[in-house]
């Protein structure tokens, strides 16, 4: 997907104005993380029973390097952590790990009722799918760009795995109950519900 700042306004104007069926030819670019125990360990996911954003907390910086990021902790110096796809400040999409298999972005000593109640008494991380979003500055709000494309990425996950939006997209906080992840949805709860009507409004519910 081409970026610049006209086609930022472009996706600002349709974001806001509700044009929710209209499809953006989303492009995700394939750059998967090498086979480590760090970032990519290879294990197949359980199922998939609901979609976790993130933001990436490094202000400025793009998909590719985040991506960049999670394949040099394959040495085992840098922790574990990865996702599944991340989406640019551009609205540029890379998939850093095949969704049949888990990454490591919701993992925690303790969970909150809504994932053991819920979600599951295990490890998150095995029926999860997990989207990072890029964002230009440090108190983390999204850019339309951005938005778009993960509404339209999360919309395709939601089909192919039958999930409701309303339901099935979530918050890194509310999986671990510690995290402020993502930080702006965080401080303003009803960014969330915002993002799901959008997603919603995309698949034609
Ligand atoms: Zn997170």
């Amino acid at each position: 997907m081409p970026g610049g700042p006209k086609l930022l306004k472009y996706f600002n104007r349709l974001f806001e104005s509700g044009a929710d069926t209209l499809k953006i030819r989303m492009k995700i670019e394939q750059h998967h993380l090498s086979i480590n125990p760090y970032s990519r360990s290879g294990k197949l996911l359980h199922e998939v029973k609901t979609i976790v954003m993130h933001w990436v907390g490094n202000a400025g910086s793009s998909a590719e390097t985040n991506r960049n990021f999670f394949e040099s902790r394959k040495d085992g110096k840098q922790g574990y952590g990865s996702a599944h796809y991340i989406v640019g400040i551009d609205g540029e999409v890379i998939e850093c790990i095949p969704t049949s298999e888990a990454a490591w972005h919701v993992g925690s000593k303790s969970y909150t009722v809504y994932t053991r109640s819920y979600l599951t008494d295990g490890n998150p991380n095995y029926c999860t799918i997990g989207i990072e979003m890029c964002h230009p500055r440090s108190e983390g709000a999204f850019t339309y760009a951005t938005l778009f494309a993960a509404c339209e990425l999360a919309g395709s996950i939601c089909e192919e795995h039958h999930l409701n939006p309303y339901r099935d997209i979530t918050t890194h906080k509310a999986i671990v109950g510690w995290k402020d992840c993502p930080k702006h949805w965080c401080e303003n709860p009803g960014e969330l519900q915002r993002f799901q009507r959008k997603v919603a409004g995309s698949m034609g519910l």
